[in-house]
């Protein structure tokens, strides 16, 4: 998490890039341009989610819907999609040819989950069972099992059921009245955890915690449409060829934090999850993701617990190089995409993926 804050230009660039994916869906054209891509880049694609639950418009939903990469039949759709014309993998195959010095095959792709929804148990896991799939789910050890909301998500909760009219954030600059209707809570969300993770972290902690206080809205009083996955759930889904990656131990942004606290994140995850699940864990995912969640700093603590690969929130398909095995792009899954433009992002990620300033995981 979390996702933020397409501005009315980027839904513009998002329409109009929709409107050119029917076309060329429509048009059969996407095979070729797939064949003509593969003569030239020999890359991997690997997708990120966050959510996925049986509709992407859940009645009386407080939580960041933005969080909610595909409904359940989206998911089965695209999933089959990747069987059929691509050629899935799990992050160990493609370390173990990295390691022998052999290619990728053509039209690579992994499927990566974030943050460790119970959503991803219950929906997405089946779903990937029932088509013979893999998928690396990146959790943050401190919530699995706790029942505890993340942070990011809880702060749009607060905003968008809190009884209080005015929104108040001194740290950073903001005093106004809360929306009328939901979809204006929404969009005064978005803008405010835009904003809150330019903070460093003690202060972005602290304002979170100061509304749970203010609004009376504590976040250890938990919400079922927020719920983590458990370990037992975890253990499940590892023993049945699922991968399960580290995405911190708080779902901190690492590059925000104190130095020996970031240290600390990246050793206590991997211990933790080698701890609960009987099994070594070679890879990460920066909590948020973007360009300024993780720095030259957290890639060498990343590197030296251990890690043998990470993947960031930047958007794009990426040549797996020494260079890049700290910081894979990945291609954000939204719930606006339909079939058309799912399909052309996975065959052309460079035309028709999101621009990656925009979304942050
Ligand atoms: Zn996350």
């Amino acid at each position: 998490m979390a996702d933020r804050g397409i501005s009315t230009q980027a839904n513009g660039r998002a329409g109009r890039r929709q409107l050119l994916a029917r076309w060329c869906h429509r048009t059969g054209m996407l095979p070729l341009l797939r064949r003509l891509r593969g003569v030239s880049r020999h890359d991997l694609r690997v997708l990120a989610y966050h959510r996925v639950l049986e509709s992407t418009e859940p009645h009386g939903f407080s939580f960041d819907t933005e969080l909610i990469s595909a409904s359940a039949d989206a998911f089965r759709e695209q999933m089959a999609h990747l069987r059929r014309h691509f050629s899935p993998m799990r992050f160990g195959e493609v370390l173990e040819r990295i390691e022998r010095g052999r290619t990728l095959p053509k039209d690579a792709v992994l499927v990566t989950f974030d943050d460790g929804y119970d959503d991803n148990y219950r929906v997405a896991f089946p779903i990937l069972r029932e088509l013979d799939m893999s998928a690396m789910f990146f959790v943050s050890t401190g919530h699995i099992d706790s029942g505890r909301p993340y942070a990011y998500d809880w702060l749009v909760h607060m905003i968008c059921s809190t009884r209080a009219d005015r929104l108040r954030a001194p740290e950073l600059g903001l005093d106004r009245a809360l929306g009328a209707t939901l979809a204006e809570r929404r969009a005064q969300a978005a803008e405010l955890l835009d904003r809150l993770k330019g903070l460093r972290d003690e202060r972005q902690a602290a304002l979170i915690a100061r509304l749970e206080v203010e609004w009376n809205m504590p976040r250890r009083q938990g919400h079922p449409d927020c719920r983590p996955m458990t370990w037992e759930q975890l253990r499940e889904m590892h023993r049945d060829g699922m991968e399960v990656g580290s995405h911190g131990v708080h779902h901190r942004m690492l590059a925000k934090l104190p130095r020996e606290r970031m240290v600390a994140e990246v050793k206590e995850s991997k211990a933790t999850l080698e701890r609960e699940l009987g099994a070594p864990v070679d890879v990460l995912s920066y909590p948020v993701g973007g360009p300024d969640a993780f720095d030259h700093a957290t890639v060498e603590a990343v590197r030296a617990a251990g890690f043998r690969m990470a993947c960031s929130y930047v958007s794009g398909a990426g040549i797996v190089a020494p260079r890049t095995l700290y910081a894979l792009p990945r291609l954000p899954v939204e719930r606006q995409m339909d079939r058309a433009w799912f399909e052309a992002m996975v065959a052309m990620p460079e035309v028709f993926g999101y621009a990656s300033r925009l979304r942050t995981g």
